[in-house]
C-alpha cells in the first residue's frame, strides 16, 4: 500500500498506481498537476499529493469523472490544501461532489442516524465550472483537454483524454480485479452503459486507463467481456420473469445467488440497484410489464 506511486503513462500523464487509478497530468512549464478524480478518501489523497509534490508540482486543478465516493473522496483533502483549486465536473455529477451525502441520501435502505452516517467530507466541495456535457475540448489554464460522454455507469459521466493521447476511462470499463471479483457488473444505465462501451471502441488513444483496472494499452478485449457480462445479467433478470411472475425481492435474492453476492447489507443494496436496473430497461423496451396483486409488486411477461 505504502509502495503506491505514480506511474508514467505516456508524456506528461501518470496515473495513481493503487486500487484506484487516479489520473495525474504534470504540465511542466507551469509546475502544475491536474488530476482527473481525487481517490477515495483524504489518506490516498495525501499520498498521492506528496508524489506530486515530489516531482516539483503543485495540483492546480481536479477534473471528476462522476459522482461515486470512491472517486470523489479525496476532495476534501485537495480543497484545504490547495486554497486556490479549480474543480470541474458535469451538470448532472456536481451536486455529489458538492455534497456526498446526495448519494446516501438516494439509498433505499433507510441509515440508521442519516446526521453521523453521512461524514464524507468536513464541507462541501465548491465547483469552479462546469463541464457541458458533449465531446468537446476543454480548456484548463489554456491545456486541451478532450471530454468523451460515457454515461450509463454513472448519468453524467465523463472521460478525459489529455494533448498526450492517454484516455482516462472513468468507471465505462471494469478491469480484471473487477470482473474477476465481481462477477455482477455495476451499471445504472446498462443500455446507455453498453452504448458508452461501443463508443469506447471507436476512439483513438495510445494508452487507456481505468479507474478500477488501471494502464492498458488496448482495451478490445475487455470492452468484449463488459458487454457480455451485461449481456448476461440482462438475459437472467429476463428469463426469471418469461418463467414466472417475480416481485422485485424474488428477483433480488435470485441475482444474489447466482452471482455469488455475500449476505450483507452492502451487498444486498449493490444488488437491487442493478437488478433495478436491468428491470427498468426491460419495462422501457416493452418486454416486461408490472402488475400490483393484493399489495404486492410483480413483474411479468403478460401485458398488465
Ligand atoms: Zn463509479
Amino acid at each position: 500500500m505504502f509502495n503506491d506511486s505514480l506511474l508514467h503513462v505516456a508524456g506528461s500523464s501518470y496515473a495513481w498506481s493503487g486500487k484506484y487509478a487516479v489520473g495525474v497530468y504534470l504540465h511542466e512549464e507551469s509546475r502544475e498537476a491536474y488530476l482527473f478524480d481525487s481517490g477515495p478518501n483524504w489518506r490516498t489523497a495525501e499520498r498521492i499529493d506528496r508524489e506530486i509534490t515530489n516531482h516539483g508540482y503543485e495540483v492546480a486543478a481536479i477534473v471528476y469523472s462522476h459522482g461515486h465516493s470512491v472517486n470523489t473522496g479525496g476532495s476534501a483533502y485537495f480543497s484545504k490544501r490547495y486554497p486556490h483549486l479549480l474543480s470541474y465536473a458535469t451538470r448532472l455529477s456536481a451536486p455529489f461532489i458538492h455534497d456526498p451525502s446526495w448519494l446516501a441520501s438516494l439509498s433505499f435502505i433507510p441509515t440508521k442516524s442519516a446526521g453521523t452516517s453521512l461524514q464524507v467530507s468536513e464541507r462541501p466541495t465548491i465547483l469552479t465550472d462546469m463541464i457541458p456535457y458533449r465531446d468537446d475540448l476543454f480548456e484548463i489554464n489554456g491545456i486541451p483537454f478532450t471530454i468523451h460522454t460515457l454515461p450509463g455507469h454513472f448519468s453524467g459521466m465523463i472521460g478525459i483524454q489529455t494533448p498526450d493521447d492517454v484516455l482516462y476511462c472513468a468507471d465505462a470499463l471494469f478491469g480484471m480485479p473487477t470482473l474477476s471479483r465481481q462477477k455482477l457488473l455495476f451499471f445504472s444505465e446498462p443500455h446507455t452503459a453498453k452504448q458508452s462501451l461501443e463508443k469506447l471502441k471507436t476512439i483513438q488513444a495510445s494508452q487507456f486507463v481505468l479507474y478500477h483496472g488501471g494502464v492498458h494499452r488496448t482495451i478490445s478485449e475487455l470492452i468484449d467481456e463488459n458487454i457480455s457480462r451485461l449481456d448476461e445479467a440482462y438475459d437472467e433478470v429476463l428469463s426469471l420473469i418469461e418463467q414466472q411472475w417475480q416481485t422485485p425481492e424474488n428477483i433480488v435474492q435470485r441475482i444474489m445467488s447466482k452471482y455469488d453476492f455475500e449476505n450483507n447489507e452492502k451487498q444486498y443494496e449493490l444488488a437491487y440497484s442493478i437488478t433495478q436496473a436491468y428491470l427498468a430497461q426491460l419495462l422501457n423496451e416493452g418486454r416486461i410489464s408490472r402488475v400490483i396483486r393484493n399489495g404486492l409488486l410483480f413483474y411479468t411477461r403478460d401485458k398488465g
